[in-house]
């Protein structure tokens, strides 16, 4: 292999740069990214970055001279987007015009915030996902400021909690009856909700935006389906990401709303591999086809997938990590619980607000959710490594 193309210049893209020189190739890499800056991290965009507190300088995933050792052909800004693939003539159509050609590709163009129809057009409505998003939403925030978060999830619920630290007023609308349901359940949900409220978040959970009118101030009031106002200078939607796959539609590869479609070594054809949020790779003793978005996932899967490339034959068997912090409180969830998962609290106590909760099914451990009992939570680690009957989880505490 002499010339790698990487196509995204985020945390996977470049942990798979990192991996194919740690496995000792010496070829060519090109490295691919739409937006300007050069590879960053996106967590503290919903945090410290946010609130203010950590700089853009203290974003970047590597200085320059980290970078530079990796020898990189590194091409950023609009002109370097990757518009189409031609897998069978092996090379990329750039944005500019340009084919790259490539003996080994990865796929690792993440994943963009959803929007909602009907709301777009207001002009008080921000995603978040890129740095220039975070910087356009900062300057929405203040004391008295009112925010409007439609969408209960990781990121709504910790711009919540920050926008709160920042003075502002903040109302979260969530269709689901508890806030991050859909990724936790109802147990943990619940406690993230009582969290929010303690800290002054008006909760609207089990209702939807019917409507959203541009008032002549500037502000939005949005009508909900009980029929209750909200008023807002700001409004964040939060309702998810999709991933960044339009530029490989005709190129022959199984891709669509869930993802890159890759086997159990995350390649995804011949010479071609794919990592990070935009990978749907099997998972579990079931091979279920999943899709993780989370940072620790992009890091394993960029290294994971450069050794693919270089003729690796091991499949990629994490244990899934995902943290989120939320006022001084770090929540932290270990495996990929399903919403019909049982789940108890097996260590602390969910009235303090410092718990671990076990997930099962099937009579096995699937799961397992901290809230400010990280060392406890992984005592549960390595029995999400292996197949874990539930029992087991519960008695570890006992
Ligand atoms: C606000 C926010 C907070 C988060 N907080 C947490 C957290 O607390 N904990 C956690 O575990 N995870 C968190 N995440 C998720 C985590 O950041 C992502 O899982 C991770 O960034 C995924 O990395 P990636 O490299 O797969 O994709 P990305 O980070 O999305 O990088 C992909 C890059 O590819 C570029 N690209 C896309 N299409 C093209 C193209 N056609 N050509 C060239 N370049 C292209 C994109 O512009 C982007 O720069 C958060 C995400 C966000 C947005």
């Amino acid at each position: 292999m002499e010339q790698v193309v990487v196509v995204g210049a985020g945390l996977a893209g470049l942990r798979a740069c990192e991996g194919l020189r740690a496995r000792g190739y010496v070829g060519a890499i090109t490295l691919l990214g739409e937006e300007e800056h050069a590879p960053y991290d996106r967590p503290p965009l919903s945090k410290q970055f946010l609130a203010g507190t950590l700089g853009a300088d203290r974003l970047s995933l590597r200085r320059d001279e980290q970078l530079a050792a990796l020898d990189l052909d590194l091409r950023l800004g609009s002109s370097s987007r990757a518009t189409s693939l031609d897998a069978a003539g092996r090379r990329v159509e750039l944005a500019s015009g340009e084919w790259l050609a490539f003996d080994g590709l990865v796929v690792a163009t993440g994943s963009r915030a959803r929007v909602l129809p009907g709301l777009e057009a207001l002009p008080t409505v921000h995603v978040l996902r890129t740095l220039d998003d975070s910087v356009a939403l900062r300057t929405g925030l203040g004391p008295g400021r009112r925010l409007l978060v439609v969408g209960g999830g990781f990121v709504g619920m910790e711009v919540a909690a920050t926008a709160r630290g920042l003075g502002a007023e903040v109302t979260v609308v969530e269709p689901l009856e508890t806030p991050l349901e859909r990724v936790l359940g109802r147990l943990a949900g619940g406690a993230c909700a009582r969290l929010h409220a303690e800290h002054g978040v008006r909760l609207e959970t089990g209702t939807t935006i019917e409507e959203a009118v541009a008032e002549p101030d500037g502000s939005t009031t949005a009508v909900l389906g009980r029929g209750e106002a909200v008023s807002a200078d700001v409004v964040l939607v939060a309702v998810g990401a999709a991933p960044n796959v339009s530029w490989l539609e005709g190129s022959g590869l199984e891709v669509g709303p869930s993802g890159v479609a890759c086997d159990a070594r995350l390649q995804v054809a011949p010479g071609i591999v794919a990592a990070g949020d935009v990978a749907r790779f099997p998972f579990g003793p079931a091979g279920s086809p999943a899709r993780i978005e989370h940072r620790t996932n992009a890091a394993e899967q960029g290294d994971h997938a450069a050794g693919t490339l270089l003729g690796g034959t091991e499949p990629f068997a994490p244990v899934p990590y995902v943290w989120s912090d939320q006022y001084d409180v770090k929540i932290q969830l270990l495996g990929l619980p399903e919403p019909d998962d049982v789940c108890e609290v097996v260590d602390g106590s969910l009235r303090d607000g410092r718990f671990v909760a076990a997930y099962g099914r099937d009579g096995r451990l699937t799961a397992a959710v901290a809230f400010e009992m990280p060392r406890s939570l992984m005592r549960l680690r390595s029995m999400l490594a292996t197949p874990t009957p539930y029992e087991e989880a519960r008695r570890a505490f006992a």
